[in-house]
């Protein structure tokens, strides 16, 4: 194994120093071998990555809850009053209850490992010569990194190249001001923040870009040593856990009480003790919803897991509760709304008039330096591999690319030709992007960007000569722009500057040459997406850096907006906190924003918030972070979102599709609908049972539900339908209901009354059956206690396994519930079960079940249809309003 140095003060040493004592290539980067080892030695690179809970310890924790607490003390007394039977069911039930939980929590864990592994950073790392894109977590000390602008910085480093590298610390020192890095030797006594040689791991590039020799991964960086200080958890509960945790409390409370109570009024009925104790218990345990937080967050991981298969990574399972509320989405256009596949197919210069499928031709200068400016002021590229034409960069780039080529422009030799010597890079702030290139020993400047832009910083045009540039030659320009855009041209100006001396790069005095326009259609999807936000009391809001004019027209083509319809232009918008009431209502009224810039996103996030609206907020770039931060829903792009937009964002859309936005809507919906479901169905089952066992038990009444009975019923219903109604796809209303209010309870009045509804309409009807059966049959009869108490048994496990048909909306037969294929395997299973257990003498005796005949089999199936006729008779007469 290699020793290398973990305590070296790198920022006072040289790089080849540096380089040295970790064994490492500034050039090549490590190879395999080393790799491995390293990781071996150090562990992969994670912050605070505590170990997962072992299966073996998930397992051991399900015998620490007090409910097993309290089984157990059951079994103890059961065996020591000798009833040995009583005694080793109950054992088992521990076992089973034991097995369930273990079940659901292991679930739970994989599918938020999975969930994870999803959400990982790649890193393009320098290995045995070639750069290649890893996962972040792989990354060891002497690796050779290199980060781009809006790449997160995935560890601790020092400079060994760079391109004027500013980068954002403050996530590690609080300072907002970007920080210049570059090569060199520092004191040793530099603080943090001045150790311009270093970055630091959770920061982030906010421009050029670096390749770094990694010092320190993991727990051993900077950020690593704080997060070992305050020990920083991810995942912490969600408000929707914690509600039910509270909720789960305060049942608790309620049920011990009415325990106790039951326990009193059985013993002052002459009960026997034991007898009274074991029911008591055996109703704790059935009636405690111990394990809903973790049913819930099985819920959510499982929409989480649904969700990656639909293109939308949610990063935060407490996103999945703040979407079923989302009623706004401020959304880009580019990429978003539209397919970003764009093609050149106009181009207007004073002599050119070129429309897709000409001839390109006219003044040979502005043609050829149209050819040119489209091949330089460029960051994409076109590479040939294995015969195939790889694209590389932003697309509006590509298609420019691909024009100049089509009109035999090489873009190998002119860029060789015309050396770049310096580049300004596109800003969505700035809305321009310029390069500045020596050729044969005189320089040429080259502007791209927005008209409105891009015009005022040209004081010529380039007509059959160079002229000065006017006011009515500005003025004619931005109408083409304005006619252009009307039909949906997205546009851009070019410009040119040429010095015969050297030069700086500015974008002062430039020559106009003319104007580009590209076609970049809606995404097919986008349009019905839209139409189902507006069903669903979503507002859908369009903000983008394009023309206000291309803006409104695909804004009418997608639904967003109406023709004639106001556009918002960023140069209107004020700050924030300078805004009047009157024009914050403007913003609320408007539905497309054009020739925004990221601090107008944040802007009106704050503007929707403080009307009390749930914001979702999409983007991509370092500068909407922000926002992204700032939204209810952060939503950032898989393919053009960089790692800082990703990283602040509650949810990542691998597509970059506004579609799956309403998908994850939709799904979030159905999560929380689902969730409703299962607690409304668990709880008014758990009521029924105490309530049928409190009036026997208070009314002295000459049957009972025996404990082991109790726990029985507790497993079959409670486990399998609920789960299976945790999976229900949506109702068909889902998209058609206002989004949900984050301060409406899961369990609001409405629903506690429903809950009582069903728990005491089922309490009546099995307590009806077992009369009706003694007066109907054995009027001159003594009690049978044990057939009265198996008539109970059997009619409350038929009621509430058809009660998990009562938690669908909309029409009985076509409920969202009935076509859930598991909640049918969960009742079959359940049957199976009840079969069984008539048959297997150990557990008939347990249960103390005794033969029926047919007649009493028929009022249990009579008491089960009455339960589910009345239920329904209400949900057609409407009596209660969450009856959904
Ligand atoms: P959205 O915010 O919806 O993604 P957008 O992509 O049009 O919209 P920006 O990327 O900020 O927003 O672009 C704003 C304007 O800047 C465009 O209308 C175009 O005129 C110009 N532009 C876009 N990309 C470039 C580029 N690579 N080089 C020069 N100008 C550009």
């Amino acid at each position: 194994m290699e020793n290398i140095l973990t305590n070296f003060t790198f920022h006072t040493t040289t790089v080849e120093e540096a380089t040295v004592s970790l064994k490492s290539d500034v050039e090549k980067g490590l190879t395999p071998i080393q790799v491995k080892e390293r990781i071996e030695q150090f562990g992969l690179n994670t912050i605070n990555e505590e170990k997962p809970i072992s299966p073996f310890q998930i397992l051991f924790s399900q015998f620490k809850s007090p409910i097993v607490l309290l089984l157990l003390f059951a079994a103890g007394m059961s065996f020591w009053f000798k009833e040995w039977l009583d005694g080793t069911a109950i054992v088992c039930v521990i076992f089973i209850n034991a097995a369930i939980g273990f079940y659901m929590e292991f679930k739970a864990q994989v599918s938020m490992l999975a969930l994870k592994k999803m959400a990982a950073v790649p890193a393009k790392v320098l290995r045995e010569g070639k750069l290649t894109e890893i996962n972040a977590e792989e990354i060891v000390q002497g690796d050779i990194v290199f980060v781009d602008a809006g790449d997160l910085i995935p560890i601790d480093g020092k400079i060994v190249r760079s391109t004027q590298v500013l980068i954002d610390e403050s996530a590690l020192t609080g300072e907002s001001v970007s920080v210049e890095k570059k090569m060199g030797v520092l004191p040793e006594n530099t603080i943090l923040g001045d150790r311009t040689n270093m970055v630091f791991k959770g920061t982030y590039v906010f421009k050029g870009n670096a390749y770094i020799l990694v010092c320190a991964t993991g727990m051993q960086t900077e950020l690593g040593k704080i997060a070992s200080l305050v020990h920083l958890s991810d995942q912490a509960a969600t408000p929707l856990e914690k509600k039910l945790e509270v909720f789960s409390k305060k049942l608790i409370k309620i049920t011990v009480g009415l325990v106790v109570l039951i326990f009193v009024a059985g013993l002052l009925n002459g009960q026997k003790f034991m007898e009274m104790l074991e029911t008591s218990i055996a109703l704790a345990v059935a009636a405690i919803p111990e394990g809903l937080p973790i049913v819930v967050t099985m819920s959510l991981a499982q929409g989480m897991l649904k969700l990656a298969r639909y293109n939308v990574i949610v990063k935060k399972l407490s996103a999945v509760e703040t979407l079923g509320g989302t009623n706004v989405i401020c959304t880009d256009k580019t990429g978003t709304l539209t397919q970003n596949k764009m093609g050149v197919v106009l181009i207007k210069t004073p002599s050119v008039n070129w429309q897709k499928d000409a001839d390109f031709e006219g003044n040979e200068e502005q043609v050829k330096l149209i050819t040119q400016g489209f091949i330089l002021c460029n960051t994409a590229n076109l590479e040939i591999a294995n015969n195939e034409t790889k694209e590389i960069g932003d697309p509006l780039e590509i298609a420019l690319l691909k024009f100049a080529q089509l009109q035999g422009g090489d873009i190998t030799a002119i860029r060789t030709q015309f050396n770049k010597k310096d580049e300004i890079p596109f800003s969505s702030e700035t809305k321009i992007m310029a390069t500045l290139h020596e050729h044969e020993g005189s320089y040429i400047t080259f502007a791209k960007g927005a008209l409105e832009e891009l015009l005022p910083k040209c004081t010529h045009i380039l007509e059959n000569d160079t002229v000065p540039m006017d006011k009515s030659k500005q003025d004619y320009w931005i109408k083409e722009a304005e006619v252009f855009a009307a039909s949906g041209h997205r546009m851009i100006a070019i410009a040119y500057r040429k010095d015969k001396t050297e030069t700086t790069l500015s974008t002062d005095s430039l020559v106009f040459i003319g104007l580009i326009g590209m076609i970049d259609p809606p995404r097919p999807e986008v349009k019905a997406a839209i139409e189902e936000c507006k069903m669903a009391g979503i507002k859908v809001v369009m903000i983008t850096g394009d023309h206000p004019t291309t803006a409104q027209y695909i804004g009418v083509q997608l639904g967003i907006t109406e023709a004639g319809e106001a556009v918002m232009i960023g140069k209107e918008m004020k700050h924030f906190e300078d805004l009047t009431k009157e024009e914050k209502k403007k913003w609320l009224n408007t539905d497309v924003f054009a020739r925004v810039n990221p601090q107008h996103k944040l802007d009106l996030v704050k503007v929707f918030q403080e009307k009390g609206y749930v914001v979702g907020m999409t983007g991509d770039g370092v500068n909407d972070a922000p926002a992204i931060k700032k939204a209810d829903i952060g939503i950032a792009m898989g393919q053009r979102g960089t790692q800082v937009a990703q990283e602040v964002s509650d949810m990542i859309l691998k597509d970059d599709s506004f579609k799956s936005i309403v998908v994850a809507i939709r799904q979030g919906r159905v999560i929380i609908e689902n969730i409703k479901k299962f607690v409304t169905f668990l709880l008014s089952c758990n009521l029924s049972e105490l309530l049928v066992i409190a009036v026997a038990a208070v009314m002295n009444l000459h049957f009972q539900m025996l404990p082991l009975q109790i726990l029985f019923i507790n497993i079959i219903t409670d486990v399998l339908p609920a789960l299976a109604l945790g999976i229900t796809k949506g109702g068909d209303n889902v998209m058609k209901l206002k989004p949900l209010k984050a301060s409406v309870p899961i369990i609001d009045k409405n629903r506690w009354k429903l809950i009582f509804f069903y728990a005491i309409i089922m309490a009546s009807v099995c307590t009806a059956g077992v009369l009706i059966n003694h007066y109907l049959y054995h009027k001159n009869d003594v009690w049978d206690t044990a057939l009265c108490n198996n008539i109970l048994f059997f009619s409350l496990i038929l009621c509430q396994l058809l009660h998990v048909f009562n938690m669908g909306t909309g029409t009985f037969f076509k409920s969202e519930v009935m076509r859930n294929k598991y909640v049918w395997y969960s009742i079959l299973v359940n049957i199976i079960i009840v079969f069984a257990a008539l048959q297997i003498p150990f557990v008939r005796k347990a249960l103390n079940i005794v033969p029926m005949n047919l007649n009493e089999w028929v009022v249990i199936l009579a008491v089960g249809l009455s339960f589910m006729v009345t239920v329904q008779l209400a949900k057609v007469l409407k009596l209660f309003k969450s009856n959904k």
